[in-house]
C-alpha cells in the first residue's frame, strides 16, 4: 500500500480554503514565518478516506473480533465514551487556555471534568486523592515510586530498596530500578507472595513493596492482611500495580486494605481502547500521608464551588507531564463511571472474573494450567505437553491468527514455561467464548495429528512467518508492500 505521500499529485486538493481575511506575514514577525513551504499530501478527499480506510482494515481490532490478549485488557469499549470525548466543548479546547490569565473561567467544565474523575477514582478505590497526570500504567508506577521517594526523604529515613516479587509485571522492578532503587527481587509460593518470605527480605532499608494484583498468573494475593502488617511495622509503603482493575473494581477497596499508592490503567479498563499506541492515562492515587507530594499543578474546588488549578504545592514532586496528561481519556472513564455507577462497576468486574474461569475450566483438560485454582481476570495455560509433538505456544499462537483470532500473551510471565496467557475480558458473552474455545481445542487436537501444520501456519493471511530477528537487524521501510 502506498503512503499518502506517495499518493501525492501536484495541485490535487480535497479542500478549498476561504481566503483569509488576514494572513500569517501580516500577524507574525518575519522571523517566525517559515521559509518552506510544509511538506503536505496533495490528495483528494476520497483519496484520503480512501486511504485511511483501507490501514484501518489492515489492524486487526476489537471491532473485528475476540482479542483474548492477558496482561492487557483489550475489550469493547462503548461507543458512547467516544462521543462523549469528542464533543466540540472538550475536543477544540487548548490544553493551554487554563493557564492563561483569565483562562479558568472560561475552562470550566474541563476542569469539572479533572475534580471529578480524579474524586470518582479516590471513591472507588478507597484512597485519599488522585492525580491524572499520568499517561500511562509505567509512569503512573514512576510517579508512585517518586512520592515514595519523596514521602521517605522528607521524613527523613534513609532507604534504598523495593521488594518485587517475581509475580509482578515486568514494569514495576523497572520503575523502581528508574527512581533510583535497589530493586530486591523475592519469589512468590504456591503463586502468590507469602509473608514469610517476604519477612525474610524486610528490613530498614527498604523503601516500600510495590505489588500487581492480581498478580501477573491471574491469582488474587490472599496474604495481603499479613503482607501489609509487615510492611508497617518496619515503616515501609506500599504500591499496588492496579493496571487490571477490571479484576476488583466495585468489590475491593485497595486504600481500605492499607495501600499507599495505587496506579490505574483507564486505558484498560474505563472505556478507553487499549493497544494500537493510542492515548493512555495511567493516574495514580495515595493515602493521606502522601497527598501533599502529589504532582502540581492540581485542580481543587474553591469555596464558591467553582474550579481553579493549584500550583503552590511546596511539597509536591511538581509536574510529570506536560499540559494535564491526556484529558479525552479523562472524559471517557468519568462517562463510564457515571453510566455504570457503583453497582454496574462491580458487575463488570464480576463478568470479568467469571468469564476468565469459564475458559479455564473449558480449556484445563487440554491444556496444563499451573495454578489451576479460582483466578480473577485472566489465567494463565502451559502448552509444553505438547513439545513432545514439537509444538510450541508460539505455533498455537499463530494458529489462532490464522483463525481470525488475535493471539493471546505468550511467553508471559516468565516463570511459567511454553506459556499462553488468556484474559476474555467482562465484555464477551458464552457463545464467543465457547467458539473460541472449541476452535483452540480443534488446534490443540492438530498439534497431535498433525503437529507440521500448526509449525506452517499461519498459510492463509497475507503475512506468513517473518524472521523476527532479521526483521529487527535489518529492517527495509519501503513505501510499498
Ligand atoms: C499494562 C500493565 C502495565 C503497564 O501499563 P502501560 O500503560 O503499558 O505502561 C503495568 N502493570 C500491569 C499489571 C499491566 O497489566
Amino acid at each position: 500500500m502506498k503512503t499518502i505521500f506517495a499518493q501525492s499529485s501536484s495541485g490535487r486538493k480535497g479542500v478549498i480554503p476561504a481566503k483569509p481575511e488576514r494572513t500569517a506575514e501580516d500577524m507574525l514577525p518575519k522571523y517566525l514565518l517559515r521559509r518552506t513551504p510544509p511538506r503536505m499530501p496533495q490528495v483528494s478527499e476520497l483519496d484520503v478516506v480512501r486511504h485511511f480506510t483501507a490501514l484501518s482494515r489492515k489492524n486487526y481490532n476489537i471491532d473485528n473480533n475476540f482479542y483474548p490478549l492477558g496482561s492487557c485488557t483489550m475489550k469493547y469499549n462503548p461507543k458512547f465514551m467516544e462521543y462523549a470525548a469528542s464533543l466540540p466543548g472538550f475536543a477544540l479546547m487548548h490544553p493551554l487556555l487554563a493557564q492563561q490569565p483569565g483562562g479558568e473561567s472560561m475552562t470550566q467544565g474541563s476542569l469539572e471534568v479533572i475534580h471529578e474523575t480524579e474524586r470518582l477514582l479516590a471513591e472507588v478505590t478507597g484512597m485519599a486523592a488522585f492525580s491524572l497526570q499520568p499517561m500511562a500504567g509505567a509512569q503512573g508506577e514512576l510517579t508512585g515510586a517518586l512520592l515514595i521517594a519523596a514521602y521517605h526523604k522528607h521524613k527523613g529515613n534513609k532507604k534504598s530498596k523495593i521488594i518485587c516479587p517475581d509475580s509482578a509485571h515486568g514494569t514495576n522492578p523497572a520503575t523502581a530500578a528508574l527512581a533510583g532503587y535497589e530493586v530486591i527481587n523475592i519469589a512468590s509460593k504456591d503463586g502468590v507472595l507469602d509473608p514469610q518470605i517476604l519477612g525474610n527480605a524486610l528490613d530498614d532499608s527498604v523503601a516500600a513493596l510495590m505489588m500487581t494484583c492480581p498478580n501477573t498468573l491471574g491469582l488474587f494475593e490472599k496474604h495481603l492482611p499479613e503482607l501489609v502488617e509487615k510492611l508497617r511495622a518496619s515503616d515501609a509503603l506500599l504500591y499496588y500495580d492496579g493496571a487490571n482493575f477490571n479484576a476488583i473494581m466495585g468489590r475491593m477497596r485497595v486504600g481500605d486494605v492499607g495501600f499507599d499508592v495505587v496506579h490505574l490503567n483507564l486505558h484498560k479498563t474505563m472505556g478507553t481502547p487499549h493497544g494500537g499506541g493510542g492515548p493512555g492515562s495511567g493516574p495514580v492515587g495515595v493515602s493521606e500521608r502522601l497527598v501533599p507530594f502529589l504532582p502540581g499543578p492540581c485542580v481543587y474546588k474553591k469555596t464558591d464551588g467553582s474550579f481553579a488549578l493549584q500550583d503552590n504545592l511546596p511539597l509536591s514532586i511538581g509536574r510529570v507531564t506536560p499540559f494535564y496528561g491526556h484529558f479525552g481519556v479523562f472524559i471517557k472513564a468519568l462517562a463510564y463511571m457515571l453510566r455504570l455507577g457503583g453497582h454496574g462497576l462491580a458487575r463488570a468486574s464480576d463478568f470479568a472474573v467469571l468469564n476468565a474461569n469459564y475458559m479455564r475450566k473449558r480449556l484445563e483438560r487440554v491444556l496444563e494450567i499451573p495454578y489451576n485454582e479460582i483466578c480473577m481476570h485472566e489465567f494463565v495455560a502451559s502448552a509444553s505437553a505438547y513439545e513432545t509433538h514439537g509444538v510450541k505456544a508460539l505455533d498455537i499462537a499463530k494458529a489462532l491468527l490464522e483463525r481470525g483470532y488475535h493471539a493471546p500473551t505468550v511467553y508471559f510471565p516468565l516463570i511459567i514455561k511454553e506459556c499462553l496467557m488468556f484474559e476474555p475480558t467482562e465484555t464477551e458473552n458464552k457463545a464467543t467464548l465457547d467458539k473460541f474455545c472449541d476452535d483452540l481445542i480443534e488446534i490443540l487436537e492438530q498439534a497431535e495429528k498433525n503437529p507440521e501444520n500448526l509449525r506452517a501456519a499461519p498459510v492463509n493471511l497475507p503475512v506468513r512467518r517473518l524472521d523476527e530477528t532479521k526483521a529487527a537487524r535489518e529492517m527495509v521501510l519501503v513505501d510499498e508492500v
